[in-house]
């Protein structure tokens, strides 16, 4: 078979760990074979990170600016253990955090269903997506240690130099204080992703916060989807015959639980980092979910929803075997390559891409799959396979596919 060819490169993010090793064998069994793989290659992995002051992060956030479409490879966010093991000269900030802070936009996280992978609420009968805000809140915040008794206040100041206040909380000891914040325009663009998004799909779309309590801040959120649907959606989703629903995050969750799935839930930041969490575990397992950043200006950032697996790679550093599952770095790359077989009208690579995700699904259907699965499949007596040879089963199905 000739080489399926490529107009315009995809930003390639590398990244860390477990998720790195993966990407490699990936590059090498399922893609390089079949495509002429056009990348621009930043190597987000932790060392370069360090030694380019984290440059590398910034940069490939803007040539996806450039370019349109990103794939990225899971990456380590340092913490205090990290410093050590790496020598690194600064607390590197999470590179997710970075790419999303310079594209704004929302995630939208999606199981992918096999059968014989159920999930364990067993009325859901449709994937569930999160769609998250990917801007502001606690990822944006400032935080302080109260040390001792004392007022603290919020201010703010105009450009004219007129001030605000409001009172935080007079302590008579110790305490912790945090200012977190949104910008009104993000919020606009992460309620026009999300009803797009759904009239894409022909979804319902849900959004919840918790506005009851929050009666300025989440309000707003509240406030600004119901003005943006009325005045620009509310026609085309009634033609569409889906519907748009607001309610408390609390009786959000409740209802998702009793639902049958096959709809969009828009999460604020923080709420769809923990809920997209639960949503992937409860549908079998992390590493079956999407994952792709949508900005405003129509920017494609895909990549896995789950981390580095760093107890699998320290593993395959003592030379034992793994069994990890690939299939969520592997839909990374093939929705990066169907979006840009869209933008560039290329019908062939499109057709790969559809026929990468078969194979990751036929392989899975057919008994062969990771460890993960294999735990909780109802299929009788799956094939446990180590992670080069699930990728290799992949290609053989792939490869079948193309006969
Ligand atoms: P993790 O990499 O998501 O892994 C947690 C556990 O989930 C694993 O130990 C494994 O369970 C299971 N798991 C996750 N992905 C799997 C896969 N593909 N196949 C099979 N099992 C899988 O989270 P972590 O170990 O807490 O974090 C490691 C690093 O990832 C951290 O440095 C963190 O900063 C980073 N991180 C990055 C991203 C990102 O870049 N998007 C997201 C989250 C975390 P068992 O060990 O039980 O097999
Ligand atoms: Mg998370």
């Amino acid at each position: 078979m000739e080489k399926i060819k490529m107009t315009t490169p995809l930003v390639e993010m590398d990244g860390d760990e477990m998720t790195r090793i993966l990407w490699q064998m990936i590059k090498d069994e399922l893609l390089l074979p079949f495509i002429d793989l056009k990348t621009e290659y930043y190597d987000l992995g932790l060392e370069n990170r360090n030694k380019t002051y984290d440059q590398v992060t910034v940069d490939s956030a803007n040539a996806t600016k450039k370019y349109g479409v990103a794939v990225k490879c899971a990456t380590i966010t340092p913490n205090a253990a990290r410093m050590t093991e790496y020598d690194l000269k600064e607390m590197w900030k999470s590179p997710n955090g970075t790419i999303r802070a310079i594209l704004d936009g929302t995630v939208f996280r999606t199981p992918i269903k096999v059968k014989g992978i159920e999930p364990c609420v067993k009325n859901w009968k449709k994937p569930i997506t999160i769609a998250r805000h990917a801007y502001g809140d606690v990822y944006k915040n400032v935080e302080m240690k109260i040390p001792s008794a004392g007022k603290a206040e919020l201010v703010f100041t105009a450009e004219d130099g007129t001030q605000t206040k409001e009172t935080i909380f007079e302590f008579s000891g110790p305490g912790v204080i945090q200012g977190q914040h949104n910008i009104e325009q993000s919020i606009r663009s992460f309620a026009r992703s999300c009803f797009t998004y759904a009239l894409d799909c022909g979804q319902d779309l849900w959004f919840a916060t918790k506005d009851t309590i929050s009666k300025k801040y989440d309000h707003t959120f509240k406030d600004i989807f119901q003005e943006i649907f009325d005045s620009e959606y509310k026609d085309k989703f009634e033609a569409a015959g889906i519907t748009y629903f607001y309610t408390l995050i609390d009786d959000a969750v409740a209802r998702v639980m009793k639902s049958e799935g096959g709809f969009i839930w828009a999460c604020k930041n923080y709420d769809g980092d923990v809920m997209s969490d639960m949503i992937s575990s409860a549908f079998g397992s992390l590493a079956m979910m999407t994952s792709v950043l949508v900005s405003p200006e129509g920017y494609y950032e895909y990549e896995a929803a789950h981390g580095t697996v760093q107890r699998h790679y320290y593993k395959h550093l003592n030379g034992e075997e793994t069994s990890t599952n690939s299939v969520a770095t592997i839909f990374a790359w093939s929705g990066a390559l169907r979006k840009r077989a869209e933008m560039d009208q290329l019908p062939e690579l499109e057709q790969f891409a559809d026929n990468l995700e078969k194979a990751c699904i036929d392989t899975i259907e057919s008994g062969r799959m990771t460890k993960d699965l294999a735990l909780i499949t109802e299929l009788e007596n799956p094939t446990v396979l180590n992670s080069g040879d699930f990728i290799r089963a992949i290609r053989e199905t792939l490869e079948k596919l193309y006969a």
